[in-house]
């Protein structure tokens, strides 16, 4: 069974994340959406709240699960039996930053393959900090939030 985790903050979820996640299905037998829990930083909204809305999003398709975790997303991959980290490239800079953390994680398992989909252009915008910039501020984030969930 091909299973991917798809690890990010999902401070919010935006469309750019469910987009990846919908692109990938037909690659895998399961994605498991997983929220890194980061003990330094606790992040813009509760992990409770960042659980509720990928749930939401992803409530339709079977294929897809939802968690956290603290910790190595290698070691988290082991745990869940998991082959493939499933990452989204929008930019040049996000491809300089990921190629550095996919060949890490390559050293630490290399059983464990990262795959990349590229953004769709209408979301290479769309970044989870500009949604909180514009939420804070009181902006409409509607248009880059999941049509299922409400923020
Ligand atoms: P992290 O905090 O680990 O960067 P994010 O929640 O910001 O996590 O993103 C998780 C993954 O989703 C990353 O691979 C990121 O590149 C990808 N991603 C974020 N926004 C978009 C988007 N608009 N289109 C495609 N992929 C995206």
């Amino acid at each position: 069974m091909k299973i991917a985790v798809f690890p990010g903050s999902f401070d919010p979820i935006t469309r750019g994340h469910e987009s990846i996640v919908r692109r990938a299905l037909p690659l895998f037998d399961k994605i498991i959406v997983a929220i890194g829990v980061n003990s330094d930083k606790s992040g813009y909204f509760p992990i409770e709240k960042r659980l509720e809305w990928l749930n939401e999003t992803f409530g339709d398709l079977p294929q897809v699960s939802v968690e956290s975790y603290n910790g190595l997303t290698v070691d988290f991959c082991t745990k869940m039996d998991a082959s493939y980290i499933l990452r989204g490239l929008r930019t040049s800079a996000d491809f300089e930053f990921e190629r550095g953390v996919a060949q890490v994680n390559l050293k630490l398992e290399a059983d464990i393959e990262t795959v990349f989909l590229l953004a769709l252009p209408e979301y290479v915008m769309v970044t989870s900090s500009i949604v909180r910039e514009v939420h804070k501020h009181g902006g409409n984030i509607d248009q880059f939030i999941p049509e299922q969930i409400s923020i």
